[in-house]
């Protein structure tokens, strides 16, 4: 009776607790392959669950999202609004990432004999085939925005060219008008209520998923596994936090009446989950909800802004590009140049752009960002061992940083409700 009365928020912390406690336990006495059969299949179950919903949720909100904006006129400013913040703030994030890297350079002050078993053992890494082998260059990632065949973007959840099709699918809806378009219209809304009405329900089995999550990640990590790359580590985290406490509080004050603790309170069962998935694109359904019944954004903007933040928004991620690509060179004994560094900007903004929101993509698309300033690709071998753990801290940045534009868009559009319906 009681836990029925305990908040979401506060059921899938203690779930977070119990779970890293229980994999601690696990990673003592030895019990991965117990945890991996019968503990981890749940916490998959939960993702796949929410997966599930992803496609048709982003295609019918984006679509409602973009006709419920009016005009194709409101729907520009919007537009402009919601990319221009996007990019402002990705571009804010990497540099926080790549001062952090160049004033503490945790990759100068090792030992010749570390920085040798390091590369060792990513061209061990590499040899298995672990490593990504070439990075796509940044005139595919636009290209393949457009989708050749729609159905088959859907098929292989390619969000970015599920968002293109989405977003102009709407804008033609707009633009042959209420009376031929209302049909469809009306049929993506039921679409995108029957989902919202689909992750409420899988919400409800959230703890349980999180909790198998967590464990089966303490499990077969242990959280030593942090002290290999300490300093690497602490830089990205405490790049994440400064960005997260620092640049997002600004943002709300600069440009809505949101209070910050307002905020992080209402925001927080998504970056619960977002910390236990690792995935922006599988938190995207909390998020909506979060933005929506406890931030008091209309649904409306949370339909536009949310879908393609998921995938297009990821601050977390190319801060994390930053600070690993300097990291990588500093290792490898490469000076940096201005222009690279300035490169690195580029191709951090456009690498984060093109990830998808899943589990590890930032680390593949952090090829681009090493191929384009000739630190060798290898190199990737050296941090993935950390990789998880740092993915599930910038998921959070990368979730949060999509709500945060929600609320300033919502704001500059004197559309903030005041009572939030609940939290
Ligand atoms: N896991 C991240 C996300 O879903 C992407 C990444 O950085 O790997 O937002």
């Amino acid at each position: 009776m009681a836990m029925r009365k305990l908040q979401l928020h506060t059921k899938i912390l203690l779930a977070m607790v119990v779970g890293a406690g229980f994999g601690l336990l696990a990673n003592r006495l030895d019990l991965a392959s117990f945890v991996a059969t019968y503990v981890q299949p749940v916490g998959t179950a939960f993702v796949r669950l929410i997966g599930m919903v992803i496609v048709p949720l982003v295609f019918a909100s984006l679509v409602v999202g973009t006709t419920s904006l009016g005009d194709v006129r409101s729907l520009g400013r919007i537009g402009a609004k919601t990319i221009g913040f996007y990019l402002c703030t990705t571009v804010v994030a990497i540099s926080i990432g790549l001062l952090l890297a160049n004033l503490v350079q945790p990759g100068s002050g090792l030992s010749e004999n570390a920085k040798s078993r390091l590369i060792e053992g990513a061209a061990q890494q590499d040899a298995a085939g672990k490593t990504p082998r070439e990075s796509a260059s940044i005139k595919d990632v636009l290209l393949n925005i457009i989708p050749t065949n729609p159905i088959r973007a859907f098929a292989e959840g390619q969000m970015l060219q599920i968002i293109f099709f989405a977003l102009l699918t709407g804008v033609c809806l707009t633009l042959i008008g209420a009376e031929r378009g209302g049909p469809a219209i009306r049929f993506f809304e039921a679409v995108n209520d029957a989902m919202v009405m689909m992750v409420h329900l899988i919400m409800k089995v959230a703890p349980f998923g999180v909790f198998a999550l967590i464990a089966a990640v303490v499990t077969d990590f242990g959280l030593h596994i942090l002290l290999v790359l300490a300093k690497y580590s602490a830089v990205v985290l405490a790049g994440l936090l400064l960005h997260m406490l620092l640049v997002y509080s600004l943002c709300l004050r600069l440009f809505s009446k949101m209070g910050a603790g307002r905020f992080f309170r209402g925001i927080r069962p998504a970056q619960l989950i977002a910390f236990s998935s690792a995935s922006s694109s599988a938190t995207l359904p909390v998020t909506i909800e979060c933005a929506a019944e406890n931030l008091g954004v209309p649904r409306h903007i949370c339909s536009f802004t949310l879908p393609l933040g998921a995938t297009v928004n990821m601050d977390g991620t190319s801060l994390y590009q930053g600070v690993a690509a300097v990291f990588l060179a500093q290792l490898y004994g490469m000076d940096l140049s201005c222009t690279q560094q300035l490169t690195i900007v580029l191709t951090a903004t456009l690498a984060s752009i093109g990830a998808a929101g899943t589990p590890g993509a930032g680390i593949v698309t952090l090829a681009i960002v090493l191929g384009s300033i000739g630190v060798p690709l290898e190199g990737i071998g050296i941090i993935l061992g950390v990789d998880r753990i740092l993915d599930m801290c910038r998921t959070v940045v990368n979730v949060t940083g999509d709500a945060v534009c929600a609320v300033v868009v919502a704001s500059t559009e004197n559309q903030v409700r005041r009572a939030p319906t609940g939290e």
